[in-house]
């Protein structure tokens, strides 16, 4: 099964009926195949064989590898700005070099501020007939109505959780059973998300959630607790990443004291031995704590604000 399969026969079947509009918006989560979605689009429209996108004639295999002089792809690096928008209106209006469509991709469309938004708008409201834009979104309520009143869009949900977790055993067979199935609950159905999940950070960060749930549980006084969570800041992801994962643990921990043997951060056996010191309704407060400082990180909140009340929280429950 390819990425996003559903939504590129979706695709194709537009183009067999002539039904293609001339703006789309393509919506998911970072990783999860926009970009590829978008090329396979344009391959579609390019094609020159019948069994469109053959992936094998010259239309295809430069739009592939993204040279083909009909395609621009812009905003991956940084955002599209007025200039950016003026020169693809004026681009628009020359006929296509290579073949019978132009096709533009806008990565990160959402970034563009208001003004190149506003630009847009006339080339996205009447485009010259060769022309197909695709804007690249994880936020497409961040775009302005009017640009999305434009668009047709399409929403990529990302692949099942067990298709993601067989494409990790596959491809990293070094990794833990653990980490995998981690990483997959958290990459919220995006195997890009996944892969970088899986980078050196998360390792660490896994570390370090499981020495913080090891020293919650353990004899660690309150304040060298509190020390060593407020000196481990890191970047604002890692930190998300670690609260992510400590969330995890003490799921982990509730599950084993409602008789469910399944393990996601934690070893069962240290969960097990963690589940005997607490009981099911302070696990579940701690669990409630530990998300709400998650979300208050993910909102920008200051680390060393959010994390020492979240200690104080769960302070509280240490004894329950
Ligand atoms: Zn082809």
């Amino acid at each position: 099964m390819t990425l996003n399969q559903k939504e590129k026969l979706l695709f194709s079947s537009e183009y067999n009926k002539g039904a293609v509009s001339h703006a789309y918006i393509v919506e998911g989560a970072k990783g999860v195949g926009k970009l590829d979605f978008a090329l396979y689009a344009a391959s579609v429209l390019m094609c020159e064989r019948a069994d469109k996108p053959c992936g094998v004639c010259p239309q295809c295999r430069k739009v592939l590898e993204k040279a083909h002089p009909d395609m621009w792809i812009l905003g991956v690096e940084k955002a599209c700005v007025v200039a950016d928008a003026r020169r693809i209106i004026k681009d628009a209006h020359l006929v296509p070099n290579d073949g019978e469509k132009k096709v533009y991709i806008i990565a990160n469309a959402d970034k563009m501020n208001r003004q190149t938004q506003n630009a847009m708008l006339k080339i996205l409201e009447e485009p010259p007939a060769p022309v197909v834009f695709f804007l690249l979104t994880e936020r497409k309520d961040m775009l302005l109505a009017t640009v999305r009143s434009r668009c047709r869009t399409v929403a990529l949900a990302g692949m099942e959780e067990s298709e993601i977790l067989d494409i990790l055993r596959k491809k990293y067979p070094r990794k833990s059973e653990q980490t995998l199935a981690e990483v997959t609950r958290l990459c919220g159905r995006s195997i890009g998300e996944a892969e970088e999940l899986l980078g050196k950070d998360s390792i660490a960060e896994m570390n370090r959630a499981s020495e913080f749930v090891k020293s919650y549980f353990g004899d660690t006084d309150r304040y060298s607790l509190y020390v060593s969570v407020l000196k481990g800041k890191q970047k604002r992801e890692s930190n998300q990443l670690f609260l992510a994962l400590v969330h995890g643990a003490f799921a982990d921990i509730l599950r084993i004291k409602c008789g469910v043997a399944r393990c996601n951060v934690l070893s069962v056996q240290d969960a097990a031995v963690y589940a005997r010191k607490k009981t099911r309704r302070s696990i579940a407060a701690c669990i409630k704590t530990v998300e709400e400082a998650c979300a208050a990180i993910g909102a920008n909140g200051n680390y060393t604000a959010v994390m020492s009340e979240m200690l104080i929280k769960l302070g509280t429950e240490r004894n329950n």
